[in-house]
């Protein structure tokens, strides 16, 4: 059985990172970045287990795309690594920012071959330029960069992390209780992604698959007497709503549920349940907006939304140049990427007799070509 755990840690905000998705949902092909990480460590080395650091929500869409523990982090990186190291029942555990997403095996290998008890194992690399401090120039023999993953024995760094002070990295923290550092030669390769300029020195990113994914969606309401309706986000004039915990925004619902399937992501009742007070006469509209950014964060980009509305009341054709463009612009599309239909039951079963409504919708992604940038 291994005897080292490894722990990626990808909750920080990255603010310096200016581009639509967050930086771990950059796609590779057809992974997301965290997730091709975490494969590559995993085919150098059979850990224990691998536990990915992140946000609440980032932890809610990750789920569906592996099963490797996933742990929500903290305010800084040293509490968000305090709540992966609590799961740890290893010796030892390997610490990687997910950022540092292109591996270099040898030097992996340096790491892991260098773990011994009480200690930390750190890569370095020797500096080349010139180093002044305080307008004095030093000697840069006596320097040295560090890098991550680093080794460290399990308890050591659990008692290094339960003080207040904020330590940069790992090795300072052990360092700081007397703990023994060791040094292995690091990587030059060993970029981490911060800025965009960054992706131009990270190769093992590939260009994003230009494959489209399709997502169906369906939702069904009763009539509701004296209710406002909603449908596509316009008010109908009608004498009824729709029966729901939300405004019943029948049309939203499908296209929100074609979205999320589109992305593997599950389905609406997961991310704005109707047990929730939070989503009690909830305007739909906010919620597809929710859901379009989130796509957006998690490196979507929407291709074009169809729907089908069945309804024997009320009459939608004038509403429907309405509905396209407010849809439109809730989606951040041009309108002809949003198709609207609308058809009767021709008085058959519960929709011909006047009860509710059903709506059927298909949606495409594609994953943001970063590439462009
Ligand atoms: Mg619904």
């Amino acid at each position: 059985m291994s005897d080292i755990t490894l722990i990626l840690l990808g909750a920080g905000s990255a603010s310096r990172f200016k581009l639509p998705p967050k930086k771990q949902w950059l796609w590779s092909d057809k992974q997301p970045l965290w997730l091709q990480v975490a494969h590559n460590f995993e085919s150098l080395y059979p850990f224990k287990e691998t536990i990915i650091v992140s946000s609440k929500e980032d932890i809610q869409s990750m789920s569906n795309f592996s099963n490797h523990r996933f742990i929500e982090g903290g305010s800084t990186r040293q509490a968000s690594l305090r709540n992966a190291l609590e799961v740890v029942t290893t010796p030892f555990v390997l610490v990687s920012d997910i950022a540092r997403c292109c591996l270099d095996i040898a030097m992996i290998e340096r790491v892991i071959s260098a773990k011994k008890s009480m200690s930390c194992v750190v890569p370095t690399l020797k500096v080349v330029d010139t180093l002044y401090f305080n307008q004095q120039p030093i000697d840069r023999e006596k320097t040295q960069i560090i890098q991550t993953p680093q080794l460290s024995c399990t308890p050591t760094l659990k008692k290094a992390l339960l003080g207040n002070q904020e330590f940069t990295d790992d090795s300072s923290a052990i360092a700081s209780q007397g703990g023994e550092i060791i040094f292995v030669e690091g990587s030059p390769t060993a970029h981490k992604l911060t800025t965009v300029e960054d992706l131009k020195k990270l190769p093992c990113i590939k260009k994003p698959s230009t494959q489209a994914l399709i997502g169906f969606g369906i939702d069904i309401h009763p009539f509701e007497e004296g209710k406002p309706m909603m449908l596509c986000g316009i008010h109908i004039d009608s004498p009824f709503g729709f029966k729901a915990h939300s405004d019943g925004d029948v049309a939203i619902h499908a296209i929100i549920d074609a979205l999320l399937g589109a992305g593997g992501l599950g389905d609406i009742g997961e991310f704005y349940p109707d047990t929730s007070d939070d989503y009690k006469g909830a305007d739909s509209s906010e919620l597809l907006n929710d859901t379009v950014r989130r796509l957006r964060d998690l490196g979507y980009v929407i291709g074009n939304v169809d729907l089908t509305i069945i309804a024997q009341t009320p009459r939608l054709l004038t509403y429907k140049k309405a509905m396209r463009f407010n849809l439109a612009k809730l989606l951040n599309l041009t309108p002809n990427l949003v198709n609207i239909k609308a058809t009767t039951a021709e008085k058959l079963g519960w929709i011909g007799r006047k009860e509710g409504v059903a709506v059927e919708a298909v949606a495409t992604l594609y994953y943001y070509d970063w590439t462009q940038q």
